[in-house]
């Protein structure tokens, strides 16, 4: 029986993570669920599931549940949890992510924002707890299903190749795109998600934030990742290896899966109510190059993560701060990669060394965003 914390319970991850845990009640109990705002949705949770902790990050205390961002934290360290998911929304996972390592707990992530501004620390802090860390987002949870079979035994990856479905404006115009309504930003074409990360795969600032989770995750440089567009999201990634062969895992697009496997990694275990793929109803799968022009954000992040220490902060920081004002109403779709690239102008690139430095580059990033909105 491993016992789960789940963190961000009610989003989109969280309620996929309950899905996956009714099929499994021999496998897993979840033991503390934490939710952002939906007090109402946490509620039924509970009555559903009899946790022994609950929690509520923007909360008074009004809900009855414990409030604020030490819910998080308090979830995370309990000597009853085996496994944190952590699928908050935004660097506030990080914090959470950092102490579940160092309490030497596994750690599902899908909090991408947890290795995008704090890659360094992550590692560190897994290596002092002794806690191991396993994605859930579907590109990375392809590249380690396809590194840990038998096919990649004894050698390292030459080469990744992470597929990005190209989000609702792949084939639009750069002046139509730079004019996108929030309505379309969020109508995904493959992926149903929250907000926030729809709206990353509208702009391809998601690919980006995955492009470095892979750099820290699978310890490959920037040039040995790629991305190509795959409208049809049926491949998760590929992995190339020294010989030339290329490994690809594929199916459906479900969280459900990637879910599943990051629990039980490096076993699989059967689950009948897994959705099932059909070739056939997948019909034909196609590539393309990602239109660099079009998507800016996707570059900036890159960029970012290549130049290193606070510089994947600020891309995170201000990309944050930009999706939630466009989100708001408050800038069209176009101004997301400009304030971006503002940001990481402003902002003078030290080591990422610590939870302060990185919080300082975060807040710095905000401020010049929120400034020049
Ligand atoms: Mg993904």
């Amino acid at each position: 029986m491993r016992r789960i914390a789940l963190l961000g319970s009610t989003g989109s991850i969280g309620t996929s993570t309950l899905n996956v845990l009714r099929r499994h009640p021999d496998r897993f109990r979840p033991v503390a669920l934490v939710a952002g705002r939906n007090a109402a949705l946490l509620a039924d949770q509970v009555r559903d599931w009899q946790p022994a902790f609950a929690g509520l990050v923007h909360g008074d205390g009004s809900a009855g549940f414990p409030a604020g961002p030490e819910a998080l934290i308090a979830a995370a360290t309990r000597d009853d949890v085996d496994v944190v998911v952590n699928a908050v929304v935004g660097a506030a996972g990080l914090e959470a992510t950092l102490t579940a390592l160092r309490a030497g707990k596994r750690v599902a992530l899908a909090n991408k924002e947890t290795l995008v501004t704090a890659g360094a620390l992550v590692a560190e802090a897994a290596r002092l707890g002794g806690g191991s860390l396993v994605p859930i987002d579907s590109e990375h949870s392809a590249v380690l299903q396809c590194l840990a079979g038998p096919a990649a035994k004894g050698t390292a990856p030459t080469r990744l190749i992470l597929t990005a479905s190209g989000g609702p404006f792949r084939t639009w115009s750069d002046r139509a795109i730079a004019e996108a309504t929030v309505d379309q930003a969020l109508n995904h074409p493959t992926w149903s998600m929250g907000a926030k990360i729809t709206v990353d795969s509208a702009t391809l600032a998601n690919k980006a934030l995955e492009v470095i989770e892979a750099h820290f995750l699978f310890d490959l440089g920037y040039d040995a990742i790629e991305v190509v567009v795959h409208p049809q999201s049926i491949v998760h990634a590929f992995v190339e290896f020294a010989d030339g062969s290329v490994l690809a895992q594929a199916g459906f697009p479900t969280m459900e899966i990637p879910i599943l496997y990051a629990l039980t990694h490096p076993d699989r275990v059967p689950d009948a109510g897994a959705t099932r793929f059909d070739p056939v109803a997948a019909g034909a799968l196609t590539f393309e190059a990602v239109r660099h022009e079009a998507f800016p954000a996707f570059g900036l992040g890159v960029a970012a993560g290549r130049a290193g220490g606070t510089a994947p902060a600020v891309f995170n920081g201000a990309n944050e701060v930009a999706v939630a004002a466009f989100l708001a109403r408050r800038i069209p779709f176009g101004r997301i990669p400009v304030l971006i690239e503002t940001a990481l102008a402003a902002h003078s690139v030290v080591a990422a060394d610590s939870l302060d430095v990185v919080r300082a580059a975060d807040a710095e990033a905000r401020r010049t965003a929120e400034e020049a909105i």
